[in-house]
């Protein structure tokens, strides 16, 4: 066992730790405050080839090994946790998905392109009544010769609206339930295909979360993702890779906390003395920092498992859980160190606890990866 980073994932880290701090952070609060799609930043991740640094080299993307995407996810989220999980979404949960199930045309076609910036990509499981239980989706997918032929809703679709090309569920056999969905391939531009406008967020308030809507949309059949019937296996797999991302954004948003809490209370003085003397702020920052490593242990090793092509679903929701839990239970104690400034806007610790309740929603809730690890502790 080696705990140690290779010079290369050091290198990336220490690369993209440079040209978030440079680029993607001082945009944050600007971006939050505007709610703009931060376009700007994802151009820049594509120039510097960030964008599906993980993808093999053959399809457009880097190359690069698991760990050094989740560390990459990390530090964008330490910057700005809105444009992390637009990387994310783009990275794990589209072209992921491309290149776990697609044919060889299918990933010749659009991977490329995903990789160079020119088109975003999207993810689109969750519809108003079928949340953490997709399986009960009502939108349907008929073939008709050639094609298929979509109607229904999917909602709090991350970069709704914005991205090029979705990976649709959409259930193509009603009364097989689950092992009746199947993936779709779907460009924003189908005919019978639309957006509802973009949900006002407490946190990670630029990335466009919105509805899509089906309406008789036409949809080539060679835009079928794997198999028909492999759509909940396919959304599945494809969230593993999802939930190290939102690990990495837990743990981004935690370090980001430390990084303002711990020069603000070497600084901040009552009763004659830094309140960094104080063993009230030295337990908090000291818990802030265990918990923020412990995260990073289960992140690194579930991103280096799924590197690895193991299926790590347990490894992958604990990180998953103890990460946003961490994130959220630290971004409120950051709040609390930096006292009133804590809860103004120019402090940035605010924007932090914001953006970190979502990482306890989505991808899977909180209790839904306490009832994924829990079926593997029970199974002994
Ligand atoms: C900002 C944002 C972005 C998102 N992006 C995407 C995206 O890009 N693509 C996509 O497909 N989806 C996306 N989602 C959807 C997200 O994954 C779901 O919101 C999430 O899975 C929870 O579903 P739900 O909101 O319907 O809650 P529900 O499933 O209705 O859950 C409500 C509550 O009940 C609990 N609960 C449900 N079932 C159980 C159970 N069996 N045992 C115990 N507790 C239970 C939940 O944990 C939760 O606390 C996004 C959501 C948000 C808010």
């Amino acid at each position: 066992m080696n705990f140690y980073l290779t010079e290369e994932q050091e290198a990336i880290r220490d690369g993209i730790r440079e040209f978030v701090a440079k680029e993607i952070a001082p945009r944050a609060a600007e971006y939050d405050r505007t709610h703009e799609f931060p376009w700007e930043n994802f151009r820049q991740l594509a120039t510097h080839g960030y964008l599906c640094m993980n993808i093999p080299e053959k399809y457009g993307g880097a190359g690069a090994d698991y760990l050094s995407y989740a560390i990459a996810v990390e530090e964008l989220a330490r910057g700005c946790a809105t444009t992390a999980v637009i990387f994310e979404v783009h990275n794990s949960l589209h072209s992921e998905a491309l290149l776990h199930f697609g044919t060889e045309e299918q990933k010749l076609k659009y991977l490329p392109r995903l990789a160079k910036g020119e088109i975003l990509g999207a993810y689109a499981l969750t519809e108003p009544t079928a949340g953490s239980n997709p399986a009960a989706m009502k939108t349907r997918a008929v073939k008709q010769g050639d094609h298929y032929v979509l109607n229904g809703q999917k909602s709090f679709i991350t970069n709704g609206g914005q991205a090029d090309l979705y990976v649709v569920m959409a259930s193509t056999d009603p009364a097989a339930g689950g092992k009746g969905i199947s993936a779709f391939i779907v460009p924003r531009e189908t005919p019978g295909m639309s957006f509802g406008k973009p949900e006002e967020k407490l946190g990670i308030r630029a990335s466009h979360t919105t509805d899509v809507f089906f309406n008789d949309a036409v949809v080539p059949a060679e835009n079928l993702l794997g198999a028909e019937g492999d759509g909940m296996k396919i959304a599945l797999a494809t969230l593993d890779g999802g939930r190290v991302g939102i690990a990495s954004q837990g743990c981004g948003l935690v370090q980001a906390a430390l990084d303002i809490c711990v020069p603000y209370a070497k600084t901040r003085e009552q009763f004659g003395r830094p309140i960094a003397d104080f063993q009230a702020i030295q337990w908090k920052l000291a818990d802030m920092a265990t918990d923020l490593e412990a995260a990073r242990l289960l992140l690194y090793r579930a991103a280096f498992l799924r590197g690895e092509g193991v299926r790590a679903t347990r490894e992958i929701s604990m990180a998953k859980l103890f990460a946003s839990e961490m994130a959220m239970r630290h971004t409120v104690e950051a709040v609390q160190i930096l006292g009133g400034y804590g809860f103004m806007t120019e402090y940035k610790v605010e924007r932090l606890m914001r953006d970190a309740k979502i990482t306890q929603l989505y991808e899977g809730t909180s209790e839904i990866q306490r009832m994924i690890i829990a079926s593997y502790v029970l199974k002994g």
